[in-house]
């Protein structure tokens, strides 16, 4: 049972109300941790204290080497502690160990290291004007004071995404995690305190939607950043259209994998499946539309279906388990409301389709499961499901495959399978998403930018255009005359 608090400047505090709430293990329902449920009072003395050392000698003035030095000692510590953090996330995550250990918290530590070297980086440029005897200077800048809105399938990694950034460009930050999954981002924070960096550069308020309303409407918050769900991410656009203060959003997908009459079915059905099924299928870039060559379909289900029986549904403690819980009981119903939808509009269930009983009763488990001949209006083919549920959708020509994966307002991810390589090199730009796979599992690397189109999100994170989401450009006009 872990009691955790507020950091605030550079106290650990309860919150202003002295309200606590609780979170669970989903794979048992049990109760692993009590946390500080923030409010608007502690926003507010959150944002004071970011606003303090934002513009404090000890961060504004710090040596990009300095700020650099910090970013590396935090993926260190992360690794040193690595054994313990992942535990943790899979306790309140659920995560599969093998996700924990070999992706979250490796990735977490690359992000802090990958940003550590932009410290160093951050390049002004000097720009050609027409105008006589003038220099013009740009350089970057921070934006300010950053609100950093985590969700609950990647708390870690999601938190380190914005964190790292934000920090080596000069800002400070409050983080904000999602009330499922808290324990986490404070024990992040803790470790960038260990870490050196000063007082008020990282703050961490837990809570609820509250905390993250509180945030968005604060006029002395200079920028949002937001990873969640599409609804609350439109409604964070309104609130910041007062002060139109910078926003970056990450939200929903809908991903399809269109695989070609001549791909190799077997690579097909591990790769899709894996890429469905990945942390439970609670992933924003989770394949979930898969559209297989008519030719190839049968072959195709039969396959799929086989593979998803066969895999280890369990607690993410046990290393043998593949597909863990669901994250909390509410999702759980949610994910079978669709399922059930997806029956009562005529998809056909191949296999899975209920939650999983005997010894796994009392934790959020969802059977994998798999519908065929899913039609393109069904609910199951349209809405974010965010949970072990792949739809197979036959087609017969592959611009009209194209056509029905587009067919969709998120633009997240996308996916082609085949062994033509002028087709894996066509196709890809034909499809609406930030970031197309070809004969890949979804893959992140620090380097490389994520982000959506459409009601996916605004904006890139990860790789050098994170740092466009962190700063500013000033230009200098120097006389010369
Ligand atoms: P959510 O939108 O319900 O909550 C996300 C965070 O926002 C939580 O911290 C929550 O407390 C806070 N919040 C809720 N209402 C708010 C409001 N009105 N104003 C400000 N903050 C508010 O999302 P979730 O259920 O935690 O996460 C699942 C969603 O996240 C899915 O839609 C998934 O696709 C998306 N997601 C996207 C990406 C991506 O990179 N595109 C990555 C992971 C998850």
């Amino acid at each position: 049972m872990r009691t955790t608090q507020l950091l605030i400047g550079d106290q650990w505090v309860d919150a202003a109300t002295g309200a606590t709430s609780e979170t669970m293990n989903p794979a048992t329902g049990e109760v692993i941790g009590q946390f500080a449920d923030g409010g608007k009072a502690d926003v507010d003395a959150a944002v004071d204290a970011a606003s303090d050392a934002f513009e404090s000698d000890a961060w504004r003035s710090i040596s990009p080497d300095a700020r650099g030095k910090m970013l590396w000692r935090v993926a260190e510590l992360l690794e040193e502690n690595a054994e313990e953090i992942a535990a943790l996330e899979t306790l309140d995550q659920g995560q599969p160990a093998f996700v924990s250990r070999n992706i979250s918290l490796p990735l977490a530590a690359q992000v802090f290291r990958y940003y550590a070297g932009f410290a160093t980086k951050l390049e002004g440029k000097i720009s050609p004007v027409s105008i006589p005897h003038q220099l013009s200077l740009q350089h970057r800048e921070p934006i300010g004071v950053a609100g950093l809105i985590t969700p609950w399938n990647f708390p870690l990694d999601i938190a380190a995404w914005k964190l790292a950034p934000a920090l080596a460009t000069g800002n400070t930050a409050i983080l904000k995690p999602a009330e499922q999954t808290p324990l986490s981002t404070v024990r992040l924070a803790e470790l960038c305190r260990e870490a050196g960096i000063p007082a008020g550069v990282v703050n961490v308020v837990t809570g609820g939607p509250e905390v993250g309303k509180a945030l968005v409407a604060h006029p002395g918050v200079d920028k949002i950043s937001f990873t969640g769900s599409t609804a609350v991410g439109q409604e964070i656009v309104r609130t910041a259209a007062v002060d139109l203060k910078r926003v970056g959003l990450e939200l929903g997908g809908k991903a399809a994998s269109i695989i070609c009459d001549d791909a190799d079915i077997d690579a097909a059905v591990m790769g899709n499946l894996h890429g469905a099924l990945f942390n439970t299928g609670q992933a924003c870039g989770a394949f979930t539309r898969f559209f297989v060559h008519r030719s190839r379909a049968d072959e195709f289900v039969s396959k799929l279906a086989a593979a998803a029986n066969a895999l280890k549904v369990g607690p993410g403690q046990d290393p043998a388990t593949v597909v863990g819980p669901l994250v909390s009981e509410d999702h759980l119903n949610r994910v079978d409301g669709f399922v059930k939808s997806g029956i009562e509009q005529g998809a056909q269930l191949v296999t899975g389709g209920s939650r999983a009983g005997g010894a796994l009763k009392n934790g959020f488990f969802y059977k994998p499961t798999v519908f065929t001949e899913v039609k393109d209006d069904m609910t199951i083919a349209r809405e974010e499901i965010f949970g072990p549920v792949l739809s197979v959708m036959p087609y017969d020509d592959l611009d009209e495959a194209v056509a029905r994966a587009n067919s969709t307002s998120y633009g997240l991810v996308g996916v082609i399978w085949t062994q033509d390589l002028q087709l894996a090199h066509k196709l890809p730009p034909r499809i609406k998403a930030g970031t197309v796979f070809v004969n890949q599992l979804p893959l992140i690397d620090p380097g490389s930018p994520w982000g959506g189109i459409g009601l996916s999100g605004w904006g890139r994170e990860l790789g050098s255009y994170s740092i466009d989401e962190y700063t500013e450009t000033r230009s200098v006009f120097i006389n010369l005359g």
